[in-house]
């Protein structure tokens, strides 16, 4: 069901981001939904995780921390060398929001599933129900 090209998935395997656990549970769920996608487009606007062409529908798998999710107990900066981790992680969220800017303008419908809402299986299925009823 799911479409990756051999070459892709070679490349794939030596990037370790590619298949952190937040990403492979949300996969699983999705294609457990039966829904077609596919994995990191690099031709897109900040390479989204999940890819459903035949939706329009892009999807980012965000750590809590690296991407900062506002309000979340796992995104809290490091004490610690803040001089360091502020700009790197402001750098971050101004990344994101520029992609999802270029995705929507591109005409494309943008979700972040964050990493603790994988945590639970309850919460990720009634993340995907809220993403996945408008299709
Ligand atoms: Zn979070």
């Amino acid at each position: 069901m799911v479409e990756i090209d051999p070459k892709r998935s070679l490349q794939m395997s030596r990037i370790r981001s590619a298949d952190t656990k937040p990403e492979i549970l949300v996969r699983r769920a999705i294609h457990a939904r039966g829904f077609r996608f596919r994995l990191q487009r690099r031709d897109l606007p900040g390479r989204p995780d999940i890819v459903l062409p035949r939706h329009r529908l892009a999807i980012f798998v965000h750590g809590c921390f690296w991407h900062q999710h506002q309000g979340c107990k796992l995104a809290s900066t490091p004490k610690t060398r803040q001089d360091y981790w502020e700009p790197k992680l402001a750098g971050n969220v101004e990344r994101d929001a520029r992609a999802v800017g270029a995705l929507e303008a591109m005409g494309w419908r943008v979700q972040v599933i964050w990493e603790c809402d994988t945590r639970k299986p309850d919460r990720l299925a009634a993340r995907l129900d809220a993403i996945f009823s408008k299709e």
